[in-house]
């Protein structure tokens, strides 16, 4: 089952038929969920997902290393997210951009302030479990976006 399937089946709760098949796993749109209700579904099934990290799941190809290292991500995230069940806990994976979440309303940015150096800096509360959130925004050596999410405690 693909990936969109497999969120499909952990909304309607249908976890039966769940069941990973490991070449059609999306990491990054497994990351990208944020639908409270899926993600605490999601949680229910972690122990599936673990085959994932192992070598022997996947034939060996060149491609091997990053595919494992790809799901050693994913299972680092689902662990966390097992810990502190919240969509903001993808924040730490995905450096999305702030701005994108307070429009979406998953998060509410309550500060902003700018740093030497270019750099701003917000203050966000998740909307999902109203945990405070530190934003960094920089831009890289290339000139890109750079966020960096922390949980406040
Ligand atoms: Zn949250």
């Amino acid at each position: 089952m693909d990936t969109d399937k497999l969120i499909k089946l952990l909304k309607e709760g249908e976890s039966d038929e769940f069941k990973i098949e490991p070449e059609k796993i999306e990491a990054y749109e497994i990351i990208s969920i944020t639908d409270i209700d899926v993600l605490k579904s999601l949680c229910e099934h972690i122990d599936s997902f673990k085959k994932l990290s192992l070598p022997e799941t996947w034939a060996a190809s060149e491609d091997r290393q990053s595919i494992l290292g790809c799901m050693d991500y994913l299972n680092k995230y689902l662990n966390d997210l097992n810990e502190h069940k919240c969509y903001c806990v993808r924040y730490k994976y995905l450096e999305v951009d702030p701005l994108n979440e307070n429009d979406d309303g998953l998060i509410e940015i309550s500060e902003l302030s700018k740093a030497i150096g270019g750099s701003v800096k917000y203050i966000c509360k998740c909307n999902g479990c109203s945990k405070m959130l530190e934003v960094t925004h920089s831009l890289d050596g290339m000139g890109l976006d750079c966020y960096v999410w922390h949980r406040k405690n």
